[in-house]
């Protein structure tokens, strides 16, 4: 599907920064950082642009957030039909040691967690590190 087509499908207008930013995520075969962004979109946008299109596709579903071990956040495209402000994306990510890509294992879930009695669980983040097959 083209960027286009996708901005459409979620109702939102159409802006250069919105098709450059997904076209990236869609070339990209590992989670993208915020830097990465802005390396790749060669100064066309400002940060503050950057942050708003990524919080937008976070909001709308077409991207969900990872987080890192130095407590930033990544990004990566949603396959899991994610709905606005509903996420469904309860995969495992794979942090290769190597390359420092970060993969979506959407394949491989997120097992149920049993928790005491009283403790209600939102969301739970698996992140698993070693070495991909690209590095293998
Ligand atoms: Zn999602
Ligand atoms: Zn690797
Ligand atoms: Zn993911």
């Amino acid at each position: 599907m083209y960027s286009t087509d996708i901005l459409k499908s979620y109702k939102l207008s159409i802006t250069e920064s919105r098709i450059q930013i997904l076209e990236l995520f869609h070339e990209s075969k590992g989670a993208l950082a915020h830097a990465d962004i802005e390396k790749k979109s060669a100064a066309m946008f400002d940060r503050v642009t950057i942050y708003r299109t990524l919080q937008t596709f976070v909001e709308k579903g077409i991207i969900h957030t990872i987080p890192t071990a130095d407590n930033s956040v990544l990004y990566a495209l949603c396959k899991d039909n994610c709905e606005a402000g509903h996420h469904h994306d309860n995969h495992v990510h794979f942090i290769c040691d190597i390359c420092s890509t970060t993969y979506c294992l959407e394949k491989v879930t997120i097992p149920k967690v049993q928790l005491p009695e009283g403790f209600i669980q939102k969301q739970a983040d698996v992140v698993v590190s070693g070495i991909c097959k690209n590095c293998k």
